[in-house]
């Protein structure tokens, strides 16, 4: 593949990862006990700490993203879980509370909605919570939360907030020390366009001091662990070195202050989607985006289609065109269909996908 032929993979998660990226990882392999290992350590924590916009160090996982769901829960102080669900990957943190023995108390609302802050403060003042999870950006529904609010819900509370924001970190604001999550977390293949198999995760002091408490956080994901290797730039278990080649390279072509460059991109990726959804709508065949105005993702769009036109069929017709667009999450797969506009895209390789998209659509 070359350069130039970027910009056909719209999945929401794997995301398309430029050719140079992909070409950072064929470097040799090293010890991670080594002087080279610590410093291209370095790099990639320099690098995340501006995308998280944290002074702290953000550790860094071999593991897909919901290893650290699995450590955010497992390293929280003991007690019940308030769960706020409003899609699929919420639902799945709320399951992993579950399944790590958690009391969970899911505050479920139609998917494609978001949880009312209300309801949130009023759960969390009738009883006393460990830790709130909740999704940034629901991949699964493409509605994204004021997760800022729910930590300052849950503070003011008593209760640690842990943070998926897989779809969300890299592409729509995070500002990690000012909002004052507890645990906040994002995977490498989604808005960061890296490949799959890195997470990274950022927590609090209060957070990783009662880590060091927890009893049952196992090893694998043990936060404390986590730390002190952070603090001599390596990993407690060997880690996956060709990727963080290559979150080296993404992370040096990011830049100081590239990050809000990524911001404003992803905004703006978001309004061409939008736009032309709206501007499809007459023609009968789009009955319009899932998550309501003023709570969309900007790295993620759920398209909904009309009334009698399978979505899993222009899935299909846009692939023989040689694009790749996500189908419909779970119940939704035949009468949606999701655009990942994120990671390394921009308004041009979009519009080019909004053009054959379009062209698909006339034949139905
Ligand atoms: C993709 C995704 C996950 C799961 O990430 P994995 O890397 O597949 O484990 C969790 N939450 C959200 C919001 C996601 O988009």
């Amino acid at each position: 593949m070359t350069s130039s032929t970027f910009g056909t993979f719209f999945l929401p998660g794997p995301t398309e990862v430029r050719p140079e990226i992909l070409a950072a990882m064929q470097r040799p392999m090293i010890s991670h006990r080594s002087a080279a290992f610590e410093a291209l350590y370095a790099h990639c924590d320099e690098g995340l700490r501006r995308a998280f916009r944290t002074t702290r160090p953000v550790f860094i996982s071999s593991s897909s993203a919901t290893g650290l769901m699995e450590a955010a829960i497992r390293n929280a102080p003991a007690g019940p879980v308030l769960s706020l669900v409003n899609g699929a990957f919420s639902a799945r943190f709320a399951d992993i509370a579950r399944a790590c023995g958690r009391t969970v108390h899911a505050l479920e609302v139609t998917y494609g909605e978001i949880v009312p802050l209300e309801i949130v403060e009023h759960e969390l003042r009738n009883q006393r919570f460990a830790a709130v999870t909740a999704a940034h950006s629901e991949t699964s529904t493409g509605a994204a939360q004021d997760v800022q609010a729910i930590a300052e819900l849950a503070h003011a509370n008593g209760a640690n907030s842990l943070i998926d924001s897989v779809s969300g970190l890299g592409g729509i604001p995070v500002e990690t020390d000012a909002w004052g999550f507890d645990f906040v977390l994002t995977g490498s293949q989604k808005a960061l366009a890296l490949p799959p198999g890195l997470a990274f995760c950022c927590v609090s002091d209060r957070y990783l001091a009662s880590a060091a408490d927890a009893p049952a956080r196992g090893r694998y994901f043990d936060i404390a662990e986590f730390a002190k290797y952070a603090a001599k730039h390596q990993t407690p278990n060997t880690p996956a070195v060709s990727l963080f080649y290559a979150l080296e390279a993404q992370m040096a072509s990011i830049g100081p202050s590239g990050i809000e460059c990524r911001w404003a991109r992803h905004a703006a990726m978001a309004s061409a989607v939008h736009a032309w959804v709206e501007h499809q709508r007459p023609n009968g065949r789009l009955a319009g985006i899932l998550a309501p105005a003023g709570a969309r993702s900007a790295t993620v769009t759920v398209v909904k289609t009309a009334t009698g036109v399978d979505a899993r069929a222009i899935v299909d017709a846009v692939a023989k065109r040689g694009f790749t667009v996500g189908t419909g999450y779970g119940k939704l797969a035949a009468t949606s269909f999701r655009i990942g506009h994120m990671g390394d895209h921009t308004v041009e390789t979009v519009s080019r996908l909004l053009d054959v998209l379009g062209e698909v659509l006339a034949g139905f």
